[in-house]
């Protein structure tokens, strides 16, 4: 299985996501396909809006799209990141690397069919930034 990342980084910031990625979710089979964003959302920010179109784009592939804008939903204000089916959005908007490479790993569980936990686990689901931080990369066992 391929997993789409839709994500205008720099090489080292790529290479960073691609290495937690093979460290969270060893053994599964799953390689990280890079690709350039698929809009430009500049004045965009509704969630679920960004997220249909990924679903629209990639024919609900296995997919995340790295966006750089903050993004809402109604109700809940800003977000860290959604997921629905196979496909999830994840924002670096004001957070540091570590966080918002912690929350895409987290939606990335969230494609792969992984449910929260409240382990000391990547999944366990986490309110602000302070909790993302203090989320380990590594699943439970
Ligand atoms: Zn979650
Ligand atoms: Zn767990």
């Amino acid at each position: 299985m391929i997993l789409r990342v839709f994500f205008r980084g720099d090489d080292l910031e790529r290479e960073a996501l691609r290495s937690l990625f093979e460290n969270s979710f060893r053994g599964l089979g799953i390689s990280m396909e890079f690709s350039d964003p698929l809009e430009n959302l500049e004045g965009r920010n509704d969630a679920a809006d960004i997220l249909s179109t990924l679903l629209r784009k990639t024919g609900a592939h296995p997919s995340i799209w790295v966006v750089d804008v903050d993004i809402q939903l109604p109700g809940a204000g800003s977000i860290f990141g959604c997921a629905a089916g196979r496909c999830a959005i994840t924002t670096t908007s004001g957070l540091g690397r570590n966080a918002w490479m912690n929350v895409a790993m987290h939606e990335i569980g969230h494609i792969l069919g992984l449910d929260h936990c409240t382990a000391e686990c990547l999944m366990q689901p986490a309110g602000n930034e302070e909790e993302v931080d203090r989320r380990p990369f590594a699943l439970c066992e």
